[in-house]
């Protein structure tokens, strides 16, 4: 017999950018969402297990598209790279995983990793082995010698080696991203710029030659694999919307010309203000060089007019935080929502980004992203009212309850071991 759970009361938001709805009902059948509508005429189902939302927001789960896994947050990632055994790697992949689900995050993207670590968790957790979010992982990304992911110190070889693959060449490049997709990747991540951790200006030279970016375009299209490009410069970014990457991330230079020659195209610009963030407000006590901290600092009202412009000409943004990387904890979505609100944008319309417009960016929204019948139940319960106090959504604490496809996988900040 279906198991049904019946999320009563509380504010809706259905992720579609509707006005959120008092006094709602969300009624769950096994893993699916039966109804998602007002509570008035409706009956709960006898025997159905009641979860009390009053006072609080029902809505979709979080997503997070830009995360990597195997990193927790370092100051320094090279030391996060070298000092530790990929077993005990292995651990707090499983750790960050449950603090993703923790706080309200219930999909993510993996956007470079160590040692396919993302793409087993990614099994893992569809076999019920292990308690986390949806997973769709990148696997290790591809970065060109010396390029923004070439990470590991270089007179240090690789044992489990980087969270990239450094490749040099067409053939290279071709041959890794079927290395890639032989692991078990269902996105390709490409490092075609510098970012804001290095140091003299690379942030605006390209790093992939034309002839390697293309290949990487035309075997990812073979292999209907969608592309993922760290991209900062505007050169690289035109070079990405023209050859159809999937999603543009971090994108500090994304002006108005690339916001233009984005819109209309199936491009996502995945901007990554939570990173930044981290960086201008912790960057100095955690011991980061000055020259990050002015990197971003320097070009962060701008990148926040960028998105906003982006937002008002109709461009696909997706909520993406750079978690694991500098200084940024996992299960930060909540955080980039506020970001967008920062940047403009209403609650509605940031939340509507990280659940339905995130959804279609990874071609899940028929499944994950709103609240409506037929889709899976991945629902958050978050105290207070959301749509007026969005930075509720920051705090892992104000997660009341988590659901993945109707299995409560957290409750009050804290994940569920089963
Ligand atoms: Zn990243």
């Amino acid at each position: 017999m279906a198991m049904t759970t019946a999320i009563v009361g509380g504010r809706m938001i259905d992720g579609t950018g509707a006005d959120p709805l008092d006094d709602g009902l969300v009624l769950i059948e096994d893993d699916r969402i039966g109804y998602a509508g007002p509570r008035s005429g409706r009956e709960v189902p006898t025997g159905a297990r009641v979860i009390d939302a009053a006072g609080a927001t029902v809505m979709p789960g979080l997503m997070d598209v830009h995360v990597h896994i195997s990193l927790s947050a370092p100051s320094d990632l090279a030391q996060e790279l070298i000092a530790r055994p990929v077993g005990e790697v292995a651990f707090e992949v499983a750790q960050n995983l449950t603090q993703t689900v923790a706080a309200g995050v219930t999909t993510i993207r993996t956007v470079s990793d160590l040692a396919h670590l993302d793409i087993a968790a990614r099994n893992a957790i569809a076999n019920g082995k292990m308690v986390g979010p949806r997973l769709h992982p990148c696997g290790k990304g591809l970065t060109a010698t010396g390029g923004h992911g070439d990470l590991m110190p270089c007179w240090l070889c690789q044992s489990h080696g980087d969270i990239c693959e450094v490749v040099d060449g067409v053939e290279a490049v071709r041959a890794a991203i079927r290395r890639q997709a032989r692991a078990g990747a269902t996105w390709i991540k490409l490092f075609q710029t510098g970012g804001v951790i290095d140091p003299h200006g690379r942030i605006d030279a390209e790093e992939f030659a034309p002839d390697e970016f293309e290949i990487a375009m035309q075997t990812a299209r073979m292999m209907a694999l969608p592309v993922a490009v760290h991209a900062h410069n505007k050169t690289a970014i035109l070079r990405c919307i023209a050859g159809g990457v999937r999603s543009i991330e971090h994108g500090m230079h994304f002006d108005t010309e690339c916001a233009e020659a984005a819109r209309g195209t199936e491009t996502f610009f995945v901007p990554t203000l939570t990173v930044m963030d981290r960086i201008i407000k912790h960057g100095a006590q955690a011991g980061l060089v000055d020259y990050m901290i002015d990197n971003v600092r320097q070009r962060t009202t701008q990148h926040h007019e960028f998105v906003r412009y982006a937002f008002d000409i109709g461009v696909n943004l997706a909520c993406g935080t750079d978690a694991g990387s500098l200084l940024t904890p996992h299960g930060s979505a909540g955080r980039e929502v506020v970001q967008f609100v920062n940047c403009g944008l209403t609650p509605l319309q940031a939340i509507q980004i990280a659940t339905q417009n995130t959804a279609r960016m990874l071609k899940v929204e028929d499944d994950v992203g709103s609240l409506q019948a037929g889709r899976l139940a991945d629902v958050i319960v978050v105290e207070g009212d959301v749509a007026s106090r969005v930075e509720n959504l920051e705090v892992a604490g104000n997660m009341r309850r988590v659901l993945v496809g109707g299995r409560e996988v957290a409750a009050e900040g804290r994940a569920l071991m089963h």
